[in-house]
C-alpha cells in the first residue's frame, strides 16, 4: 500500500482485468479508511473524474469519484460494494480512462443509473443518478469486473485503436 501515488496501472497490467472481492465489514475497515485515502491523492494527481481500486492494484469492490459530483452524488464520494441497475435510453459521450492514457472515445451507455453501496463506514445507501455521474459510476463498476471502455467499443472502432492499444499494453504511453 505505499508508493502508490502517481501509480495508476494501465492497460496490459492483469489486475485491470480481474473480477474483484467484495469488501468486508468491520474486519476491511483500517484497510478501506488506507486505501481511500491512497486513492484520493491518486486520483487529484491524476486529475482523473474517478478512480476504482483496482487502478492501484488492488483487487476490491470500491471506487471514488471526485467532489465536484458531491451534489449528484448526495454527498458520496466512497462506493464499497456497489450494486446497480442501469436504466432509461442510452446516451453517447466521450469517455476516457486513466488506465487506458491518450485515448478517448464515444461510447453508448445507459443515461441514468440506480446503485446502492456502502460508504466508509460500511452504511448502505442508494442513489438515483443520471447525467456525467450516472457514466462515472457506470464506467467504475465495470473496473471492478475487469472491463475497460476500450472494450466496449464497436469491432471497426476497437480494430483502429488497436495499435495504440497495443503500444500502452507494451508500456509505452501514446498521445
Ligand atoms: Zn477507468
Amino acid at each position: 500500500m505505499q508508493n502508490l501515488l502517481n501509480k495508476v496501472r494501465i492497460i496490459g497490467d492483469p489486475v485491470l482485468r480481474r473480477k474483484s472481492r467484495p469488501l468486508v465489514f468491520p474486519d476491511d475497515m483500517p484497510y478501506i479508511v488506507s486505501l481511500v485515502g491512497t486513492m484520493e491523492k491518486t486520483l487529484e494527481a491524476a486529475e482523473g473524474l474517478g478512480l476504482a481500486a483496482p487502478q492501484v492494484g488492488e483487487s476490491v469492490r470500491l471506487f471514488i469519484a471526485i467532489p465536484d459530483y458531491l451534489d449528484e452524488l448526495n454527498g458520496h464520494v466512497v462506493f464499497i460494494n456497489p450494486e446497480i441497475h442501469p436504466y432509461g435510453d442510452m446516451e453517447k459521450r466521450e469517455e476516457g480512462c486513466l488506465s487506458v492514457p491518450g485515448i478517448y472515445e464515444m461510447l453508448s451507455r445507459s443515461s441514468r443509473v440506480n446503485i446502492k453501496a456502502a460508504d466508509i463506514r460500511g452504511n448502505i445507501f442508494s442513489l438515483d443518478v443520471g447525467g456525467l455521474a450516472a457514466r462515472l459510476i457506470l464506467h467504475e463498476v465495470d473496473h471492478l469486473d475487469g472491463i475497460l471502455f476500450v472494450d466496449k467499443l464497436s469491432p471497426i472502432k476497437r480494430k483502429l485503436l488497436k495499435g495504440r492499444l497495443r503500444k500502452l499494453r507494451e508500456g509505452g504511453r501514446v498521445y
